[in-house]
Parts: structure tokens; C-alpha cells; sequence
């Protein structure tokens, strides 16, 4: 798997850069610690960036100095680093910054920096009579991560190939008479096996009534005979995330149960055979919901088809119905995300499927390879 390199980190930040020029901004302070790993490869949980025309920025306390200098050396060094130290608040650390390099037109991450933080910046920016503006930006960097690059893909495309022995543990722990919990044990014990650094989310199993709750975790419930069993989990590879999701059952199973899972089975075949350069997001999402809305399952089916998948388990782009707050996105040949109809009929059950994707030139590469036909155990 070929990590990302000091050419993968360029042309990231060159992506950005154009979005900066483009809202005619000297710099972008990027206070995301994902952002900031996708731009500078810097994973400590703490750190700042400047991203100027020319140069990044990186402000880090002591704790990842050493960190920060090692990773300089290698293939995945960041270019045109500057690293500054805190030596104790990053935000005066950031102004002292901001002073010294000359920047006016500042831009910050408006989903990331509270209004508390924001107002501190200009009252000690005028206290310090910088003549400095800050701008809210929306999205900037997420913008470019829903788009992979060569290394990203790689390592996405490892991170769901490994589910597929993790599938196969899952499976083989559900049986009558084992609680959701042992068999979640059994799920995050394979992802460890697997290779992966974490679970990317809290391992979902859902059994019986419970597998009409789309966000149920995993309890003391005991799984019985003519169950719906929802196992949604994922791991972490590389900082990077998979996310699948299998409905079994255990026989026997009652027809309205076969019923609902042929439904769901149908909409996400759908909605995959639907993903293409081009086609909008919430045309990917019809396509889904239109073939459970034919049987009448429209109002069991309550969320999006999906979502980006990356540094983080949910990211660009969203998977949705038209919404006020998001606007559709033409799919571009580098996205990944996931397709999870769903169907959930409470106190009866529910059945999810989940498969991770890969915007091609003419199509979609499904990542997640394990069977999806129902499995009646
Ligand atoms: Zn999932
Ligand atoms: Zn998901």
C-alpha cells in the first residue's frame, strides 16, 4: 500500500490553494485535525496550519516536535513546511504567526472554530492593531478530500478488502442463544485480526425487534430463531475507513422477513448500478428509494443511501434526498462512499445492506466483496 507522498501532499494543498485564489484569500487557517493530517500528513491530535500561497504553516507544541521532524525525513515529508512551536496558547501562537508573515485576507474553517475562539482572534488581532480580516469558509478542504487520490484509494481499497474476513467471523458467531454483545466481541476481536488500527464506529448489531432501530449499538438481547440480524461495522486502516453492513437471519424465517430483505437487496443493487461521473448524488439516492417506494416501503426507509467515506466514517459526499441544506453533487471519478438502503418496520425488524464504492471513469468499483444474498442460518 503506497502511503501518501511528498507529491500526493502538493497537489492536495495545490487544490486548495486554487479554492483560496478563488475567494481571494491570503490564507486558509485550518483548525480540523483531519484537515490538517489530509494537507501536511501531521496525524497529533493537536496542531494548526496556515496554508498560504507558497508555504505551510504547521504550529505544534512540544509534544509532536520530534513527531513532526521525523516524518520530514521521509517519503511523506510535507513540502514547503515551516513548523512553528507553541509554547503555550495556539492562539496567540497563531496570531504571533499571522503577524510575522504579512497575510490580511485570512480564511477559517467556520464548521471547526467556535464563535468564542473567532472572537478572541480579532479582539487580540486589534489589540495588536494587526490589519488583518477573518473570513468564514465553508468546506474547503472537505471539498477536496471527497475526491481520492492515488494513495488514498489504495488504502481504501485495502481497508474494505480486509472486511471480507471480518464478515465471515461475524457470520460465524451469530447463532440462536449468543447476545448481540458476544457477537459484537466477535466483530471487533476479527477487525483487530485483520490488521485494522481501530474500529472506524461502534459495532452495530441489531437483532429481532431491535434491527428496526437503524442506530441500535449492540446489548444484552438474546438472538433467537426467525431473527433479522444487522451487523454494520467497520476498521481503520491507515487512517482511513471502511464501513459494511449484512442483514442474515436466523431460519426459520417468515416470508414478510424474505419479503423486506429482497426489497432492500433490490434498492441497493439499484442505487449501485445507478453511480456513474456525472450523476448527482440524490439521483444515486432515487434510485434506492424508488424501488423500496414501490413496495411501499418508502416510510420504512428513514436516512440517506449513504455517505463519503475517509479520514472520517461519514464525509463528502452525502448520499441524500434533495435537501434545503445540501446542495446535490455531480459524482466524480476518486469518490468513495457507501450504499445502505434500508427498511425498518418497528417491533417487526429491519434489514440494511452496505457496500462501499469507488467513483470510476464509467461506472463504480464495489470495494466490499462479501456475499450479499440472504443468508438464513
Ligand atoms: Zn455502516
Ligand atoms: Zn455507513
Amino acid at each position: 500500500m503506497p502511503p501518501s507522498t511528498t507529491a500526493h501532499l502538493a497537489a492536495r494543498q495545490a487544490r486548495v490553494r486554487q479554492a483560496l485564489d478563488a475567494l481571494s484569500l491570503d490564507a486558509l487557517v485550518v483548525t480540523s485535525a483531519t484537515n490538517v493530517r489530509y494537507l501536511t500528513g501531521h496525524a497529533g491530535s493537536a496542531g494548526l496550519l496556515v496554508l498560504t500561497a507558497k508555504t505551510a504553516h504547521l504550529l505544534v507544541d512540544f509534544r509532536y516536535r520530534d513527531a513532526v521532524q521525523m516524518s520530514q525525513q521521509s517519503p511523506g515529508a510535507c513540502p514547503d513546511l515551516r513548523t512553528w512551536e507553541v509554547p503555550g496558547s495556539y492562539d496567540e501562537a497563531l496570531l504571533g504567526c499571522l503577524a510575522a508573515i504579512g497575510v490580511s485576507a485570512i480564511g477559517f474553517e467556520a464548521a471547526h472554530v467556535t464563535v468564542a475562539t473567532h472572537e478572541w482572534w480579532r479582539t487580540a488581532a486589534d489589540a495588536r492593531r494587526l490589519a488583518v480580516a477573518f473570513r468564514p469558509t465553508t468546506a474547503v478542504v472537505e471539498q477536496a478530500r471527497a475526491v481520492k487520490d492515488a494513495s488514498e484509494i489504495a488504502t481504501l481499497r485495502e481497508a474494505a478488502r480486509r472486511l471480507d474476513d471480518v464478515v465471515r467471523a461475524a457470520i460465524g458467531a451469530v447463532r440462536a442463544g449468543v447476545r448481540e454483545r458476544d457477537v459484537a466481541a466477535a466483530i471487533e476481536s476479527a477487525l483487530r485480526a485483520a490488521g485494522y488500527e481501530r474500529p472506524a464506529f461502534d459495532t452495530i448489531v441489531a437483532s429481532g425487534p431491535h434491527s428496526a432501530l437503524p442506530h441500535h449499538r449492540a446489548g444484552e438481547r438474546m438472538l433467537g430463531s426467525g431473527d433479522l440480524v444487522v451487523l454494520d461495522f467497520g476498521g481503520v486502516l491507515d487512517g482511513y475507513c471502511s464501513d459494511l453492513t449484512r442483514t442474515v437471519a436466523i431460519g426459520p424465517l417468515s416470508p414478510e422477513a424474505r419479503g423486506l430483505y429482497a426489497a432492500v437487496y433490490e434498492a441497493q443493487q439499484a442505487a449501485v448500478a445507478a453511480v456513474r461521473p456525472g450523476v448527482e448524488t440524490t439521483a444515486v439516492d432515487a434510485a434506492a428509494r424508488q424501488v423500496l417506494e414501490a413496495r411501499g416501503l418508502g416510510a420504512a426507509f428513514g436516512h440517506g443511501t449513504g455517505h463519503g467515506l475517509g479520514l472520517e466514517i461519514h464525509e463528502e459526499p452525502r448520499i441524500t434526498r434533495p435537501r434545503s441544506d445540501l446542495a446535490p453533487v455531480p459524482l466524480v471519478p476518486g469518490m468513495v462512499f457507501t450504499i445502505e438502503p434500508g427498511a425498518y418496520l418497528s417491533g417487526f425488524g429491519g434489514v440494511r445492506i452496505e457496500d462501499d464504492v469507488l467513483v470510476t471513469e464509467d461506472g463504480c468499483e464495489v470495494l466490499t466483496t462479501a456475499p450479499r444474498e440472504l443468508q438464513i442460518l
